[in-house]
């Protein structure tokens, strides 16, 4: 057990090694890291955080329920943390939306696409919570679509992972610009940049328009 973790009245904190979730990041891709910053494996961690990495358990959905302030006293987080991601995920219940269906995934795991510029300009790299809304298929910020899969190996991006373990990890590229099967660069590909202005282009930006809520 890491000299980390501490037991108080309330149960097992994490008071030291947590890293701070950044803007937009998705509960599992911060998990992830939180995993490689303690040393120790996923499965681990989330054992003493009392969450199971059953099959179909959804990080990016469930994490942003009630669940949130337990978690955040237990990492020491300031109440603020996820704030962009836990409101995103109401918004896509407030549109109508199961977060069920509206959420990417492949083989019961959270899916993400992601922006190899976002990435390749990103000091500590990591996974936004819109890249796993399946109707979020560019980056505003670059005008680029979303790449889907790796590049290289065609793997889908899912997460949370054990990073120091997964490929890039045994590589020495312990990072979510890194695919975690084959350790390609994920910002090694030109970004498909896209003209908004083009007529029928179906874009996010059409989206906020119509509900008139999103972040
Ligand atoms: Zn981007
Ligand atoms: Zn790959």
């Amino acid at each position: 057990m890491s000299a980390s973790l501490q037991l108080s009245i309330a149960g097992v904190v994490l008071r030291h090694g947590v890293p701070v979730p950044l803007t937009n990041e998705a509960p599992s891709s911060w998990m992830s890291r939180l995993a490689m910053a303690q040393g120790r494996p996923l499965k681990e961690i989330m054992a003493v955080l009392q969450f199971s990495l059953r099959q179909g358990w959804d990080p990016d959905a469930e994490l942003l329920g009630a669940r949130l302030p337990q978690l955040l006293r237990q990492c020491c987080l300031h109440q603020s943390a996820f704030a962009y991601a836990a409101r995103s995920m109401s918004l896509l219940i407030c549109t109508g939306s199961k977060a069920s269906s509206a959420l990417l995934t492949w083989r019961d795991r959270s899916r993400f696409r992601c922006c190899p510029a976002c990435l390749a300009t990103s000091p500590i790299p990591y996974l936004d919570i819109r890249w796993r809304i399946a109707d979020w298929r560019h980056c505003l910020r670059h005008s680029c679509l979303l790449e889907d899969r790796c590049w290289k190996c065609d793997a889908y991006i899912t997460y949370p992972v054990d990073m120091e373990q997964s490929a890039a990890g045994q590589a020495g590229h312990a990072s979510q610009r890194r695919c975690q099967r084959c350790s390609a660069d994920l910002a090694g590909v030109g970004p498909a940049y896209v003209d908004f202005r083009r007529p029928g282009v179906v874009t996010q930006i059409e989206l906020y328009r119509r509900h008139r809520c999103w972040p």
